[in-house]
């Protein structure tokens, strides 16, 4: 169990080194492997590297960059699998701002894509899945591997996804307005936010 949690690539959280005299031999057999590996510049490390012995201390601190290493490679996978184009030529990242329904498994799930024109978060996107009957939801902030896999659906084909939530919620996915005229409704989008999305 300690050995796998100490190779295992998707580890979350942080490590505290267990009292167990059997664990310290596994663990300090893992992080005398990670150093053996390493072969990058972080002077901790490559201090670490040049020691014939880590104290306990030492280990910990080897094993927190080890994980931290891993976190760091599964960050960056997923944000290089975030500018992967679609079928329809838009990255998963260039979803337009706005509400859209995906189909899972047979079931509806409403979702808000949120990218800040401004501020600080300027030039990041946001996916909430909103949960409970629209309007009065609550927002679930998707992350990882699950909002790369879920914007990558919508990128696919935002205006079916889109129109797809405005015929489920009665609602605009742009705007947020409520399609109150039957050919909106028809639609699924109101009339100037289709303009504004080239979708008219
Ligand atoms: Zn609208």
């Amino acid at each position: 169990m300690v050995a796998e949690y100490a190779t295992a690539e998707n580890i979350t959280g942080k490590f505290s080194y267990p009292e167990h005299a059997n664990a310290c031999v596994q663990l300090r057999e893992a992080a005398e492997r990670f150093l053996t590996a390493y072969t990058g510049n972080f002077e901790y490390l490559v201090k670490m590297q040049a020691l014939a012995k880590l104290s306990e201390g030492q280990i910990k601190g080897v094993l927190n960059c080890m994980l931290a290493d891993s976190r760091r490679r599964s960050a960056q996978a997923a944000k290089a699998a975030a500018e992967v184009p679609t079928k329809s030529g838009l990255t998963p990242s260039q979803t337009p701002n706005g509400r859209y329904a995906l189909v899972e498994d047979g079931v509806m799930v409403f979702y808000r894509v949120n990218k800040p024109k401004d501020g600080k978060w300027q030039g990041y996107t946001f996916l909430d899945q909103l949960v409970g009957a629209y309007p009065d939801y609550r927002r679930v902030p998707i992350k990882g591997q699950e909002k790369t896999y879920t914007l990558t659906r919508i990128a696919e084909n935002p205006q079916e996804a889109m129109t797809r939530f405005g015929h489920e919620s009665g609602s605009c996915g742009k705007c947020g307005a409520a399609l109150s005229d039957p050919e909106s409704l028809a639609r699924g989008i109101g009339p100037v936010c289709a303009t504004t999305l080239g979708w008219s």
